[in-house]
């Protein structure tokens, strides 16, 4: 493929430039206004004295100028890091930035962790390659970027390599510090169009992602969006609307988001009794398990769950079917799309490849992946096996539909005094009670036995089931005995990265502290 995401938007603005192409709270723009703007962001970019592969980076919350400065990104050639999500202190985001030595950055007043006390126009400004940053003020409007309408003074011809790095974004850092993924247009857009294809969108769709801009997920949207002349609709609900209504109102038909998006906006409905997610038809959920509660109760109101496995170095590619029934749904991730191919090796050697059936580690190939680790030439090198395969560190296993079904993570294991505890069975048959809402099961170091296993829950109601209660049912639902957790926990919320996964690092350290 030569198109880049610049070169779609123009493609759609040319073809199609009244329809509705994007909207948030404040904005609902066409595919001609939109790139209008874009050229224009562009056209200030590298006034600003930005050139051809430096980094820009996006500080903001979910709204419309962070979409067209991503595409201003990709029309000059920049490489574009809108990974920086909200809990980020102003000290950490300036840490992301010196090592990634972003050029330009476009900030928003007010967001993050700790702005109240810290100023982070000013700290970003201070780093040493920075030229140039551009504030947007909390409330709307487009601040220091051009705001639409603005014509470009000195607009540069396009700089369109579709293999070249156009992206960069921080993985979730649920095993350890956040590792900077690059990424191509072709590599990113890959799956996209798989996805299009397979689900068949087209420009009667309505997208929404409830994946913040910040997140991978969210871009795996904005690619699809741009394949396929979708409508994007971000998740920025005008003032006085919840996320439902929102979604409800702007006639959503397909959702993106994490299982955690689903649980959130289940609660709501039962809170507020509403049967129905509106126009609704599919909701994607990539990162994390999906319960089989929360599918099921899709299901009953005729929303198809969409189960994706996958991860920022292989842009989410493992998704099931438009004709795969509820099991295959719940049970597995499904098959790549036509740009990946997944094969398990053995837990112990990576350059071997297992049979159907047997558990190993997921590995994985095609045009999806990303072009590297940046920075980091020895992750990269580490991270692939002899045969080029990238190996994602998660436990997994095939059936022989080629299904995927996810284990756990190939370091998450529990040992025992020599036994070994795969905690991500132990949380999957501990939500199957229905008072466990989320459970994460971790080591507690143990000077005999090395490791035991603390089972955390968190209630689904008001009651917290008690330890006896849950651990009659893991024995009921077939947990070995030699895998039962020996302690016990009820939470009131869970520590979560920005794309809520469970932070068992944090409940490791505090285990390792004494603490529990
Ligand atoms: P880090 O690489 O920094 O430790 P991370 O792996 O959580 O963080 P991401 O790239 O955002 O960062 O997430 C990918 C991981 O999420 C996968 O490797 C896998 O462990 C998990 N995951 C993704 N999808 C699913 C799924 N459908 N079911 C179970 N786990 C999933
Ligand atoms: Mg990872």
């Amino acid at each position: 493929h030569d198109e880049t995401f610049y070169a779609l938007l123009a493609k759609h603005a040319a073809a199609r430039p009244d329809a509705r192409a994007v909207r948030d709270s404040a904005r609902h723009l066409t595919w001609r206004e939109l790139k209008d703007w874009v050229d224009a962001i562009a056209d200030a970019f590298h006034e600003a004295g930005v050139r051809t592969g430096e980094r820009v980076a996006l500080w903001a919350s979910n709204r419309a100028e962070v979409v067209a400065a991503f595409l201003a990104c990709s029309r000059q050639g920049y490489v574009c890091n809108p990974s920086l999500h909200r809990n980020y202190t102003v000290e950490e985001i300036a840490g992301l930035l010196s090592r990634v030595r972003a050029t330009a950055a476009v900030v928003e007043q007010g967001w993050g962790a700790d702005t109240d006390r810290h100023d982070p126009v000013a700290a970003v400004s201070a780093l040493p390659d920075m030229r140039r940053v551009f504030r947007l003020p909390k409330d709307r409007g487009s601040g220091d970027l051009p705001a639409p309408g603005t014509a470009p003074r000195n607009l540069r011809a396009p700089d369109l390599n579709p293999d070249t790095v156009c992206y960069l974004a921080f993985t979730s850092g649920t095993t350890g510090r956040p590792k900077g993924v690059m990424h191509s247009d072709n590599s990113l857009l890959t799956n996209c169009r798989d996805l299009v294809k397979d689900w068949r969108h087209d420009h009667s769709t309505v997208l929404l992602t409830l994946s913040p801009l910040s997140h991978h997920i969210a871009w795996v949207a904005v690619g699809q969006w741009l394949v396929a002349g979708m409508e994007l609709v971000i998740d920025d609900p005008a003032p006085g609307l919840s996320r439902l209504d929102w979604m409800i109102e702007t006639g959503a038909t397909y959702v993106m988001g994490v299982p955690t998006h689903a649980m959130d906006i289940q609660a709501e409905q039962a809170r507020r009794g509403i049967g129905r997610l509106g126009s609704v038809n599919l909701f994607y959920m990539a990162g994390a398990p999906i319960p089989p509660a929360v599918a099921e109760r899709f299901v009953a109101q005729g929303v198809r769950p969409q189960n994706i496995y996958g991860m920022t170095e292989n842009s989410s590619h493992q998704y099931t079917h438009p004709g795969d029934d509820e099991a295959t749904i719940c049970k597995t991730c499904g098959r790549g799309g036509a740009g990946y191919t997944v094969r398990i090796f053995a837990q112990d050697d990576p350059d071997r490849e297992v049979p159907v059936g047997t558990v190993g580690q997921i590995g994985g190939k095609g045009a999806a992946l990303m072009l590297g680790y940046f920075d980091n030439q020895e992750a990269t090198e580490t991270s692939f096996n002899r045969d080029g395969w990238f190996l994602s560190g998660d436990l997994g296993v095939l059936d022989e539909r080629g299904n995927l079904s996810i284990v756990g993570r190939l370091k998450d294991v529990v040992i025992r005094g020599g036994h070994n505890i795969f905690p991500a069975r132990v949380e999957d048959l501990a939500i199957k009670h229905p008072a466990v809402e989320r459970a994460a099961a971790f080591a507690v170091p143990d000077e005999r036995l090395g490791e035991r296993l603390c089972l955390a829950v968190l209630p689904s109601g008001a009651a917290a089931p008690g330890a006896d209660e849950v651990l009659a049912h893991l024995y009921e639902v077939g947990l070995s005995k030699y895998d039962m957790p020996e302690y016990f926990m009820v939470m009131d919320s869970f520590p979560l990265t920005a794309s809520g996964k469970i932070l068992k690092r944090e409940l490791a350290e505090w285990a390792k502290a004494g603490r529990i």
